[in-house]
């Protein structure tokens, strides 16, 4: 069992010998967790010149046309009619849940300008970190968790922090990492042993480290089995030698774990975009409040890297009852699309696990889960579709109708999973700035004034959910009231 190099029983007798630490920066490559979920959608500037030549036109007749308002913004009746309007909810699944998830272009530009405006927002801190239940006295296992000192309402931001240090690129990078550690105070060095690290197994570069450490130990165990008169002179020199380098190794090793289990990103950027940016740009961070928040596929708490703060905000999206667990999404833009068992991979190779509804099979709402996920995938991959048909050429009325009832199915079925977060959001602005400003072009003009007004019907909820999970002091929501003032003043 691990424990952390300042005590005595970590300097204990392993050794290494001349361990190239240049080696050890094998950064995986791979994506950041997905703390922050993408931007909203993007706007479309076609369709947006579109909607606006379009509002000039409409006909103040139009008012009295109240067709299709309710089937258009209730995305919680049920259906379970897919695109072709099959009605079984698992038939669609069996056919497309095995595609790889689409890419979707849903990257809004955010405007690069200071922050115009300041809202002060509290931080209501209700909660404790405490011991999990039903977990053994072993001080290593960090096995702890944050829990709601009171009921806490949906919207309450509960973390805002600045990060304990941040790194300008997302993989293990060990050698700026040890760098970014040393420069700590010794109490922040501390803070970092309280957080739960990820097993050897989660990354290349951990895996390595160990490996390392396993050999060096193995072939100095022979030298330190002999007694101190058994020795030999080049021996003991080897031995005073060797124990310092093999701390070093196991403190490398330790802080390397952590990090790579709690490490979180600080962009709001697809990959593809990324080169751009200069050299040295922070990506990701360490923020220890937030990382003694445990991931749930079914979580209570939203975070998101506030970048013109600095600082990480975490808020509740429901309401959480004294003594419930906070929870968050480690990987929250692909896990309401997968199944238990995928989730349940993509959790290890962050080195993390989870007991939650929709990943335990014993639970009564597994099933609900399974299904609705699965559906929420298929369903994603036919409105990606959808998308890049409609960026090439001009669709029928009918077809955008179809459209919009797959993606409000789609939102139903990200409910049904238990989101509250800007993940409806995203469909949301799609909804927003591309499908039914298409539809309003060409619906009869009897029924444009009503397509705006379920336009601002959905400006309104991704404003709201917005809100509630960046805060209103937040560029993202700000783009999003923009919008729906935007809407608003044109109705
Ligand atoms: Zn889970």
């Amino acid at each position: 069992m691990l424990r952390k190099p300042s005590t005595a029983s970590a300097a204990q007798a392993r050794a290494t010998d001349g361990i190239n630490f240049d080696r050890l920066a094998l950064g995986d490559g791979r994506e950041l967790k997905a703390d922050e979920q993408l931007p909203p959608s993007s706007t479309g500037e076609a369709a947006k010149k579109r909607r606006y030549k379009k509002r000039t036109r409409r006909s103040n007749n139009s008012k009295s046309a109240a067709v299709g308002v309710v089937e258009d913004i209730a995305e919680t009746e049920p259906n379970n009619a897919n695109v072709d309007g099959a009605e079984s909810p698992t038939s669609d699944t069996d056919t497309v849940a095995t595609e790889p998830f689409p890419q979707f272009q849903l990257g809004r530009a955010l405007p690069q300008h200071p922050r115009a405006f300041y809202v002060e927002i509290p931080v209501l801190a209700h909660y404790a970190l405490r011991e999990l239940p039903n977990v053994g006295d072993d001080e290593d296992d960090n096995d702890e968790g944050l829990f709601a000192t009171q009921k806490i309402e949906p919207g309450t931001r509960i973390i805002s922090e600045q990060p304990l240090f941040t790194l300008p690129a997302p993989g293990d990078q060990v050698p700026q990492l040890m760098a970014a550690y040393e420069n700590l105070s010794e109490s922040d060095q501390e803070r970092i042993w309280k957080l739960r690290p990820a097993a050897a197994e989660a990354s290349d570069a951990l895996m390595s480290l160990r490996f390392l450490i396993d050999k060096l130990a193995v072939e100095l165990q022979t030298i330190m089995y002999k007694s101190e008169a058994e020795r030999t002179a080049e021996e003991k020199t080897t031995l005073s030698e060797m124990r310092p380098k093999s701390q070093f190794a196991m403190n490398v090793y330790r802080v390397a774990a952590r990090w790579h289990a709690n490490k979180c990103s600080l962009l709001d950027m697809p990959l593809d975009q990324r080169a751009d940016l200069p050299n040295g740009t922070p990506v990701a961070g360490l923020f220890i409040e937030r990382a003694h928040i445990r991931h749930s596929c079914v979580p209570n708490c939203f975070a998101s890297y506030d970048a013109d703060l600095g600082r990480m905000n975490v808020h509740t999206t429901r309401d959480v009852a004294p003594g419930e667990e906070l929870t968050c999404s480690s990987f929250a833009d692909t896990m309401y699309y997968s199944n238990a068992k995928d989730r349940k991979q993509e959790l290890f190779s962050w080195g993390l696990t989870c007991d939650c509804e929709a990943c335990d099979e014993k639970h009564p709402k597994f099933n609900v889960h399974e299904t609705a996920r699965q559906r929420a995938h298929t369903r994603a991959v036919l409105l990606n579709d959808v998308l890049t048909r409609l960026e090439k050429e001009d669709m029928t009325e009918d077809d955008l109708k179809t459209a919009q009832k797959l993606l409000l199915d789609l939102v139903r079925d990200l409910k049904t999973s238990g989101c509250e977060s800007v993940e409806t959001v995203r469909w949301r602005n799609i909804l927003v700035d591309r499908i039914l400003p298409a539809r309003a072009l060409v619906v009869p003009e009897a029924e444009m004034l009503v397509t705006w007004q379920v336009i601002l019907h959905h400006a309104k909820e991704s404003e709201t959910v917005g809100k509630m999970c960046y805060g209103e002091d937040s560029e993202n929501y700000r783009v999003l009231k923009q919008t729906r003032e935007g809407t608003e003043a044109t109705l």
